[in-house]
Order: structure tokens, then sequence, then C-alpha cells
């Protein structure tokens, strides 16, 4: 396999990773409870990091 065969299949196996985590991620958001801290605009859970934007 040469270099570029071998970065690009790193790469691929990378993006599988990310969208693993991201899932994983959107999960644990769906289960909090969430806890939000910040101002009336913008509000971040401080458990799972989920951003509530508020829109008035
Ligand atoms: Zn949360």
């Amino acid at each position: 396999m040469n270099k570029a065969q071998q970065i690009k299949e790193e790469i691929h196996a990378l993006a599988s990773k990310i969208d693993e985590l991201k899932s994983d991620l959107k999960d644990m958001q769906q289960q909090c409870e969430h806890h939000f801290t910040g101002d009336l605009a913008y509000q971040r859970c401080e458990k799972c990091h989920y951003v509530e934007v508020m829109h008035y």
C-alpha cells in the first residue's frame, strides 16, 4: 500500500470514529437531565454540553 492510500484509509477510519462519537454524544444528550447554565439567549447544559439557543 502506498503512502497516499494509507492516509486515505486513516481518514476514512477517523471519519467513521467521529460519526460514532457524535452518535454517542447525541444518545447521552437525549438521556441527560439537562442542567443549563448561561444567559437568556444561549444556554449550555453543564453535564452533556447540549446547547440551547433561545429565540425571542
Ligand atoms: Zn444535558
